[in-house]
């Protein structure tokens, strides 16, 4: 049973997408992650942006992904059963350089064939967008961005991958590789893997999983990132995503109205030194309260209800010194990085940046074909793309919402009282996957609202040990050694 065509190694979103894609070919296929459950690495931790194409250089293998990602978002979201708003963008600037750049932006979308695209005055943008700062001197509207949000594409598409015989081995890090004469040999905390070709979406640790039998040729130099996010009663404020481009060169602006309501700002962007961890920084934070007072005057900041890390996998090539060591390039590698050993065998995609989530699916797509023609397989005619949106009464009527209870009294029964989610819909989320508080909150959407889990932590962490069999103290937050109740419950 530990033979397998492929082995996907992580499960993010493109390791998800990546699987999913293999699964329309006649190709036994695992997906093998290290954490406790997929969705748990830098696809937990972005901006949720379906972007449109406009950013992005010409004649580019991004660009050209990220126009037909965007064109057909609304097909893939309906068919996995996850949601998706075209609110669209404006792009913004509050002075000559900011108006040069988005100049140049419009220029390059028009070359790009991004559709609709407009460029605003000052008093336009300003009606478009009331919430705004009225010092807006130009605006570049770009009506097919989209935000989508980036947990339920996930983990949607890992399921759409199982429904169709995907196998998975989630909480099993891949610690080595070997190549034998023929396919690869991988060696687990579990055990041993035997794949004739690899997929290596390893995220932050992708170049550290090529060097296991590779040597080096790009490598990850992360920078951190810090996000706000604002109580729903401000998810108004704005109807579009806003990009800010700033008058001094740096980071500006990002504010999505995010398909769940709230409103999400940031990321900053911070260098990172120490460890590879996903914590906040005080700078970061109070850099992006002191963007909102300037571009966003009417958003109340004291609503602000969270705030996360975010880690940059920026990748860089490098090159061997005569001491054995390995030296970075000044600049980091703009385009996506895939690399391709062993004749197509061993792919790597190394430090995908933005537009990453947009492209996942196409990513996946490219993927799974290079795959298919190395290993000759044909595709799958009992391929199932459907994935039925799980149950989900806070936006039901009160006759649907009657009727789930009466079938199933845990739908009666509200844990979640801020997103008014109920029992069975944590039961239902543990039964799909889910391990940690975490794993719920991304399934099901608890501890989302303002009390941020205040009132149903210990009520969802009473259902998590119930229903896997476990005692409280076992129950975590998001994996690891992250637990609530350790060294204080007494049973
Ligand atoms: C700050 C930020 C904002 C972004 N915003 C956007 C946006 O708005 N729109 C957009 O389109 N894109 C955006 N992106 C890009 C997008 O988020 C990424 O391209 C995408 O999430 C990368 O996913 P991944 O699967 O490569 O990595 P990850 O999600 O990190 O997954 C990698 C997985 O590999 C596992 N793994 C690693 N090593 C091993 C091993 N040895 N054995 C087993 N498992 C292993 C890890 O545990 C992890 O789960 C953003 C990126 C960042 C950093």
């Amino acid at each position: 049973m530990n033979k397998y065509d492929v082995a996907v190694i992580g499960g993010g979103v493109l390791g998800c997408f990546a699987a999913r894609e293999l699964c329309r070919y006649e190709l036994n296929t695992v997906l093998i992650e290290a954490r406790e459950d997929v969705c748990t690495g830098i696809s937990r931790a972005n901006t949720a942006i379906v972007y449109s194409g406009y950013d992005t250089a010409p004649n580019t293998l991004k660009t050209e992904m990220c126009l037909r990602a965007n064109e057909s978002c609304h097909l893939l979201c309906a068919e996995l059963g996850v949601k998706f708003k075209r609110c669209g963008s404006l792009m913004i600037s509050l002075g000559e350089r900011g108006d040069k750049v988005l100049r140049k932006k419009y220029e390059q979308g028009l070359e790009n064939g991004v559709p609709d695209l407009k460029l605003l005055s000052g008093e336009e943008v300003c009606a478009l967008e009331k919430g705004l700062t009225d010092k807006v001197t130009l605006g570049l509207l770009c009506p097919g961005t989209g935000t989508v949000n980036p947990w339920e594409v996930c983990i949607a598409a890992y399921e759409n991958a199982l429904h169709n015989g995907l196998h998975s081995r989630l909480g099993e890090k891949v610690l080595s590789i070997e190549k034998p004469d023929e396919g690869y040999a991988l060696q687990t905390d579990k055990g041993e893997i035997f794949a004739k070709a690899i997929v290596n979406c390893g995220g932050l640790y992708s170049a550290e999983v090529r060097e296991m039998c590779h040597r080096p040729e790009v490598r990850i130099f992360p920078k951190r990132g810090d996000y706000l996010i604002f109580d729903k009663s401000e998810g108004n404020v704005l109807s579009r995503v806003i990009f800010h481009e700033p008058e001094e060169k740096g980071k500006g602006l990002t504010a999505v109205p995010t398909v769940d309501g709230n409103l999400l700002v940031g990321p900053s962007e911070l260098p990172l030194d120490g460890e590879w961890d996903f914590a906040t920084t005080e700078e970061g934070m109070d850099f992006l309260m002191s963007l909102c007072e300037e571009i966003l005057p009417s958003l109340n900041r004291d609503k602000l209800i969270r705030s996360f890390g975010a880690i940059r996998p920026n990748p860089f090539h490098v090159t061997e010194k005569p001491d054995g060591s390995y030296e970075r390039e000044k600049r980091g590698i703009n385009s996506f990085t895939i690399l391709s050993d062993d004749e197509g065998a061993f792919l790597s995609l190394i430090g995908i940046k933005t537009p990453g989530l947009t492209c996942s699916h196409e990513l996946g797509e490219y993927i799974s074909a290079k795959i298919a023609e190395k290993l000759n397989a044909e595709k799958k005619e009992s391929f199932d793309p459907i994935r039925p949106a799980p149950i989900s009464l806070a936006k039901a009527s009160a006759e649907e919402r009657k009727k789930a209870a009466e079938a199933n009294p845990l739908y009666g029964r509200i844990v979640c009282r801020c997103a008014g989610i109920s029992e069975g819909e944590v039961v239902d989320a543990i039964a799909r996957g889910a391990k940690t508080l975490d794993g719920v909150k991304r399934r099901a959407g608890t501890g989302m609202g303002r009390c941020q889990g205040g009132f149903c932590s210990t009520r969802i962490m009473e259902i998590l040990a119930r229903e896997l069999g476990v005692s409280l103290s076992e129950i975590s937050k998001d994996g690891g050694e992250s637990f609530v109740a350790g060294g204080c419950c007494h049973e």
